[in-house]
């Protein structure tokens, strides 16, 4: 599946930086977006930006771009997920990094960026960031999950490395998660 953002908006997010982006997404559509608890003390514009945000390119002007996808962001989270996000510069598009047998939830990494960061540091992040409180089965597994979870993540880039080869490239996201 696809989507393509309501509008896309940099990390400019004082309320009247946001304002003059907001201003293309219709009334009724902007009331709909959602707002997580994490940010129900924010400005109402700068929590909808945050509640629905996914990250699409990196800075230009100094400035972080997000497409508003209110749909993809209805999605759970997990620090093992099945989708990724890929952007396409016009469409989110949602691909399986795993086999997924029916009746299995779907689920993304909101911050692929910080996967392979510790599981205290990568919940951190995603409420910060995200307003997301990850209750994936690693995040809710026990101590002893979380420890070798961390390792793996810890030890995961010599060994994405190790299958690229000779190429020396640095991997993409895509193999870093699969690999997870
Ligand atoms: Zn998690």
């Amino acid at each position: 599946m696809q989507e393509k953002p309501l509008v896309i908006l940099n990390d400019a997010v004082t309320p009247t930086q946001l304002l003059t982006q907001f201003i293309q997404v219709a009334r009724t559509q902007y009331h709909q977006l959602r707002i997580r608890d994490h940010f129900r003390e924010d400005h109402p514009m700068v929590a909808r930006f945050k509640s629905n945000r996914l990250h699409v390119s990196n800075a230009t002007n100094g400035h972080i771009s997000y497409g508003i996808f209110p749909t993809i962001t209805s999605f759970s989270s997990s620090c093992v997920p099945n989708l990724h996000p890929h952007w396409n510069g016009e469409f989110m598009q949602l691909r399986a990094v795993q086999d997924i047998q029916a009746g299995t939830r779907l689920c993304i990494s909101y911050d692929i960026g910080a996967l392979l960061l510790e599981t205290q540091a990568r919940q951190a992040n995603l409420l910060k960031y995200y307003g997301i409180k990850c209750a994936c089965q690693v995040c809710n597994g026990g101590e002893a999950e979380i420890l070798k979870s961390d390792w793996r993540r810890k030890s995961i880039l010599p060994v994405v490395m190790d299958k690229i080869g000779p190429e020396k490239r640095q991997p993409t996201k895509t193999e870093v998660i699969i690999s997870l």
